[in-house]
């Protein structure tokens, strides 16, 4: 099966770094996925940027494996067909310490998912062991590479709780042959995903030789030391066999498709290393990384550390021919990821200066996520709900209107800063032309279609964002994307939006960008916020604006569509009635975002010392002062004024102005808007 039916594969321990790959290589192969996971080593980011790779929303549910009501509501919830068991607790130093709590968590949370999963008749798991129930493997004469037949003799008890785990689930079968279990036994997992958007990001100081290397790499440690180099190999270091995590994932695929093929009614219990079945020493791996870095790092050769051996590597024969499986990346590959992922995310998944929180009410709801980037005086906090702007503080100022509950955003229709698209703006009758044929959108606007219809951008929850430092470290970047489907809103092809928002000490800056597999499709996309700068009022009179142009388009005032007319529009305050589009220069152009920025508007309050400046690559803006806001209780008419840069209304059916809008599959979007704040001169 790859992923044919509407059922789910559970996969427990989702967010974490092995995981975590395995769900972008489940969605990839087309399985649909729900992950529960209790974040005890690890971060809802790590999910957040799972969605962004593979473009889709992945349900999650932050849940310990041993809360069987909670874990039960998952499997009512949603149609599971097999388990990928990953949750464990996995530092061997530790469990030495606090043996209880490993064998309650590892040991304890496995029974509760048996359990359950047998009370919803689920009879398919894949269970990640690992190569360390063989223990020391030298106490044999031939043993290496380990193959699955080697005696189990697990030395701490992190191992033990794996044997254990394997004994249960070889009980089980037993008892009742119609279990599938996969008994997954992995060597030494390293590197990332190659987009840099993944990776192992442990807690505290490192013991794994790669991630404790990379923080060399860093600076945030020293010098790696080397634990003896008075082995026999080649150059002293002992051998391990090490296997890249994309690899690994990829594995966890081949079980579940062999057990899938298991025949009907019949069970299976079996066993298989997942290793490359070449051995590398700690120096081989070091030198692959410094490769990678570019540089030699340091490092000091000190003493063994207790409980290492020579040699463990895996023979991988039986997970080759039966699995069909085998590792296709080497040591370099793994060292290459691994220096993207850490130069791309130095700190793992934290980034200084950026955190996340949910709106009011909604503790757990990951959709209603408010990420705050702080940057001096400078504080912006944006949603996934419609890639919205929800605060923009400077010097202690709110200069946005935002909401406080997700209930708030989704029951208003103004756009609250929101992005809007597909096509911000009005399109006249909700259609155009494309090659001879009509295409009929939905009309959410009397007669016309109205940014992007009923269902717009506004109203979709972006996946992401990806939170990273601008390559000079100056500035926070956060990006979104959505994918909105073939059809959406009567819209043809499929469009992949990506909103990216850069901010600096003294701005918010929005880039656009978007591609298509239509031959043609319109799009125009923009920010919708309602600024205000007199400080708490609830009005923007008394608004001063300098305009960069008073070149309007004319409308016609019955549908709001342009006569073909341009106007003269001097505009210096915002105290009357303004919803015009404003054109600032003549552009041909798809994609606008190599154009240089423009000063469209400057914006002041004599109650306040705040000026906005709004700059943007675009032809054109709709000023509008938000005659018709009217949310009961928060916001009444004129409580902001917006100002959305984009292309021209309607341009989709005005012969001159539709290569404007009109994206095919070989072109991208693009555009920029830049909002900049400083003190009165
Ligand atoms: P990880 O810590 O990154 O991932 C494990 C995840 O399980 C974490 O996200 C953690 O929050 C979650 N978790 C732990 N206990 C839980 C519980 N009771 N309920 C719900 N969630 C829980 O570790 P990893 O490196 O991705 O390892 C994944 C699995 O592979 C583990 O079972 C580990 O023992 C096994 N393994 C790992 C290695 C390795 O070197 N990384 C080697 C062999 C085997
Ligand atoms: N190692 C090392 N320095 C370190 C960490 C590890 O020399 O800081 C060596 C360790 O002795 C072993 C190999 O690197 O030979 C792999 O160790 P790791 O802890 O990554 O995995 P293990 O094989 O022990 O599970």
């Amino acid at each position: 099966m790859t992923g044919t039916t509407n059922s789910y594969i559970l996969v427990t321990g989702g967010a974490g770094y092995i995981g975590s790959h395995t769900v972008v290589e489940l969605i990839n192969h087309g399985y649909n996925v729900v992950i529960v996971d209790n974040l005890s080593n690890s971060s809802y980011d790590a999910v957040s940027r799972v969605e962004y790779i593979v473009k889709k929303p992945v349900p999650f549910f932050n849940v310990d494996l041993r809360d069987s009501e909670k874990l039960g509501k998952v499997f009512e919830q949603y149609d599971i067909s097999g388990v990928i068991h990953f949750a464990a607790l996995k530092a061997v130093g530790e469990s030495t310490h606090i043996p209880l709590k490993y064998y309650d968590n590892n040991v304890n949370g496995t029974i509760k998912l048996l359990e359950t999963m047998a009370a919803h008749k689920v009879k398919t798991i894949v269970f990640s062991s690992s190569a360390t129930v063989y223990g020391d493997v030298t106490r044999f004469k031939d043993m290496i590479p380990i193959p699955e037949h080697c005696p189990n003799d697990p030395t701490n008890p992190y191992g033990k709780t794996k044997y254990v785990i394997e004994n249960i689930l070889h009980d089980i079968y037993n008892a009742d042959t119609t279990w599938k279990s996969a008994i997954l036994r992995y060597f030494n997992p390293i590197g990332a995903h190659p987009s840099g958007l993944i990776g192992e990001d442990p807690l505290g100081i490192p013991n794994n030789l790669l991630p404790y290397l990379a923080q060399v790499a860093i600076g945030r440690r020293e010098k790696l030391s080397i634990f003896g180099n008075d082995y026999d190999s080649h150059d002293g270091t002992p051998i391990r066999d090490y296997i890249h995590v994309v690899d690994l994932a990829k594995g966890h695929i081949a079980a579940l498709e062999y057990l899938n093929n298991v025949t009907e009614g019949a069970g299976l219990f079996r066993e298989w290393n997942l290793g490359t079945g070449k051995g590398s020493t700690v120096f081989d791996v070091y030198h692959a990384f410094c490769k990678a870095v570019g540089h030699e790092l340091p490092y000091e050769v000190v003493g063994r550390r207790d409980g290492d051996v020579l040699d463990l590597t895996a023979n991988a024969t039986r997970a080759n021919t039966e699995l069909k499986w085998s590792a296709e990346k080497n040591i370099d590959d793994a060292c290459r990821d691994l220096w993207k992922w850490t130069t791309d995310n130095p700190k793992g998944y934290a980034v200084a200066g950026y955190q996340w929180t949910t709106l009011a009410g909604t503790d757990g709801d990951y959709t209603s996520r408010v990420h705050t980037v702080t940057k001096d005086d400078l504080s912006v906090s944006f949603l996934n709900y419609g890639a919205s702007i929800q605060k923009v503080e400077f010097k202690n100022q709110n200069l946005v209107c935002g909401l406080d509950t997700l209930d708030e955003y989704k029951s208003q229709d103004i756009y609250l800063g929101a992005t809007v698209g597909r096509y911000a703006n009005r399109i006249a009758n909700g259609q155009f032309e494309i090659n001879g044929e009509t295409v009929k959108l939905d009309k959410n606007n009397g007669e016309n279609s109205l940014h992007g219809g009923s269902n717009g951008f506004n109203k979709q929850n972006f996946l992401g964002p990806i939170v990273k430092r601008s390559a000079d470290e100056e500035n926070l970047i956060l990006q979104f994307v959505l994918v909105d489907k073939a059809g959406a809103n009567g819209f043809p092809g499929e469009l992949i939006a990506a909103v990216e928002y850069t901010v600096g000490n003294d701005f918010v800056e929005v880039e656009y960008s978007a591609t298509t597999d239509a031959s043609g499709t319109p799009v125009n996309l923009t920010n919708h916020s309602y600024w205000n700068l007199a400080g708490n009022k609830s009005t923007i009179d008394g608004t001063q604006v300098k305009l960069a142009t008073s070149k309007a388009l004319e409308v016609d005032p019955n549908t709001l569509i342009p006569t073909g007319n341009v106007s003269t529009l001097d505009i210096s305050n915002l105290d009357g009635k303004v919803d015009n589009c404003l054109i600032v220069r003549e552009s041909s152009q798809i994609n606008t975002s190599s154009e240089s920025l423009v000063e469209v508007l400057e914006a002041s309050h004599p109650d306040s010392t705040l000026v906005l400046r709004v700059e943007t690559t675009e032809p054109s803006f709709q000023l509008y002062t938000g005659d018709y806001v009217d949310i009961p209780g928060k916001f009444g008419p004129r409580c902001g004024f917006c100002v959305e840069p984009g292309r021209l209304i309607n341009a989709v059916n005005v012969e001159k102005w539709k290569q404007l809008v009109l994206l095919d599959n070989k072109s991208t979007y693009g555009s920029r808007t830049r909002y900049s704040f400083k003190l009165k001169n």
